[in-house]
């Protein structure tokens, strides 16, 4: 039966373990010397070796023979902890296992005398989340450990583990580990294995797995099948089709051409790309096309290799420095979530959307790359100095034209552009609203309706702000709904309105107020009649209207919650 690359090289001693030296020798010591703790805390991103280092542990706490510190791997303890028939020492998930009666069951056993071994071991990972009540049960076992009895805690988060408990473990940090480190270890694996690999793919494996030798071994793993792995090999084998591909997706991005960028995500998906393997590489494209913003000249040395300079030239002249820094900001965070989310692909689509047009996630990084836009803009004014104000929106884009295509080839003949490729917002007719034209001394206030995401901030053009919109759908819906819904529809602390070019989006009290409007009917009605007061067809979604104090971050949240909400 085959074995993952990752398993059948987990180590199975402590010099075994790579690049945690600081670690492995203490705990070698504390097993010669027999100075071992009733609690350890080992805190590190994702496989670097806690799990791996708490086994080892487990059994040197156990072996009969321990050989300087290692564990023999020979005895019966070694052997019974080796393949989980040894009931004393246990491995708990913590994020499956979290709640107060799992930790109370376990206090329940804790007591009892290990059957077959000296030690009895619980090997909690993922600790972080437990429950406090699960926390507060294990503390009092912490407390108090009966001499049997070792606790082996493992965690990525450290700040989400309480104090009390932090101060009754002996912590010890894994680091992550060193691009060249991995790579010399993969090097070390293929040739025992028989792979032919390049030091070029070893260093590019050991890159993408950020630190994590478990990662980087499951990435040699995907390779294995090519008889000799180099770069092409490594982006073939994780479904990349090549880097020009995400350049022509963040091209798309720029471009603010949504619909483009979103159909090549959805065939280099299908491709079999992995979506995180895509932000990963649109992330290094932007970084590296950073660097030779911020250093031109020292940038050589800084940039990844993995993008051609014409392309990264192409880039530069596109994108400020402020709109590089934002754009990587909105990646790298779909990029942390992603690992934890249930749909890497909706996490990307979020991503590739909030690229396209980054207001959608506001905040100041995005304020920044706008006023950076303008001032890029200025300079280039003598050419625009003719066009009048009022039409700078369209005027973007012919400044943008002017640049050069990008010089590469791409897979396939680039797709036609629309004539609106800007924005498919920019098809909007203001004069759809012209019915609801607000009073002018609304004009002035801010209107969260993002009709046309190219339009200024002040919305001085927008056609119509959102609680008026709100208003005019609701009295059009008024006869035809329930009498009791209306006035939870109309107070603006009940309910929440936002009409974006082809949703309108209601967030609503939790509980009875919640309930009331998330009916079919209602949800249908209300439907219709945003649909006859705007002219287009919306859809409708609802969710639970939540403290709104963290205003700047909740859009991707908002944007996710669409997804999980009603629709009618
Ligand atoms: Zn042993």
């Amino acid at each position: 039966m085959y074995q993952a690359l990752y398993r059948k090289w987990r180590p199975k001693t402590f010099d075994e373990v790579v690049g945690q030296k600081h670690i492995t020798e203490t705990l070698k010591n504390q097993i010669s010397t027999g100075r071992t703790s009733h609690a350890y805390l080992f805190i590190g991103t994702r496989g670097t070796g806690k799990t791996t280092c708490a086994k080892i542990l487990a059994k040197a706490l156990n072996c009969e023979h321990p050989v300087d510190g290692n564990p023999c791997g020979k005895c019966p303890a070694c052997l019974g902890i080796e393949d989980g028939s040894i009931m004393d020492v246990v491995e708990i998930d913590a994020a499956s296992n979290n709640g107060v009666d799992n930790v109370r069951q376990l206090r329940e056993e804790a007591v009892f005398s290990p059957v077959s071994v000296k030690k009895r071991v619980y090997i909690i990972d993922e600790v972080h989340m437990l429950s406090t009540a699960a926390f507060n049960a294990l503390l009092k076992i912490l407390e108090e450990p009966p001499e049997h009895l070792v606790f082996i805690l493992a965690t990525t988060e450290l700040n989400k583990v309480p104090a009390t408990i932090l101060s009754r473990c002996q912590r010890h940090s894994f680091k992550r580990l060193d691009a060249q480190l991995i790579a010399d270890h993969l090097e070390h694996v293929a040739q025992c294995e028989n792979l032919r690999l390049e030091r070029s793919a070893a260093e590019l494996i050991a890159g993408l797995a950020e630190g994590g030798m478990r990662d980087a071994l499951s990435l040699l793993d995907q390779c294995s099948g090519e008889s000799d792995i180099d770069t092409d090999a490594v982006y073939s084998a994780m479904g990349l089709t090549g880097n020009r591909r995400t350049a022509q997706l963040l091209d798309y991005a720029v471009k603010k051409n949504t619909d483009e960028a979103l159909k090549l995500f959805d065939s280099l998906w299908r491709d079999g790309k992995d979506p995180a393997t895509l932000l990963y590489e649109l992330n290094t494209l932007l970084r590296d096309c950073l660097m030779l913003s911020v250093a031109p000249k020292a940038g050589a040395d800084l940039i990844s290799g993995r993008f051609s300079r014409d392309i990264l030239g192409v880039f530069c002249k596109k994108l400020t420095k402020a709109e590089l820094i934002n754009r990587i900001n909105i990646v790298s965070d779909s990029l942390l979530k992603i690992r934890d989310s249930k749909s890497a692909k909706l996490t990307a689509e979020l991503c590739i959307i909030s690229l396209c047009d980054p207001r959608l996630t506001e905040g100041v990084d995005e304020l920044r790359a706008r006023i950076s836009r303008i001032e890029e803009d200025l300079k280039h004014a003598p050419v625009r100095t003719a066009v009048p104000a009022a039409e700078d929106d369209d005027d973007e884009e012919e400044f943008h034209s002017t640049l050069d295509e990008p010089p590469f080839d791409l897979d396939e003949p680039p797709a036609p552009q629309p004539r609106y490729e800007d924005d498919p917002a920019d098809e909007l007719d203001p004069a759809d609203f012209a019915e609801y034209q607000p009073e002018d001394d609304l004009l002035d206030k801010k209107s969260p309706v993002e009709l046309n995401p190219d339009a200024p901030a002040s919305a001085a053009d927008a056609p119509q702000d959102n609680e008026s919109l709100w208003a005019a759908i609701v009295e059009n819906a008024e006869e035809s709904l329930p009498r009791g819904v209306i006035p939870i529809l109309t107070n603006p602390v009940q309910t929440r309105c936002t009409v974006s070019y082809d949703t309108l989006a209601l967030e609503v009290v939790p509980g009875f107020f919640y309930n009331a409007v998330n009916n079919q009917a209602v949800l249908m009605r209300l439907r219709e009649a945003a649909n006859a007061v705007t002219g287009r067809s919306l859809k409708i979604t609802i969710s639970e209207l939540r403290e709104d104090n963290d205003k700047p971050k909740r859009d991707i949240e908002e944007l996710r919650k669409f997804k999980e909400t009603r629709f009618v």
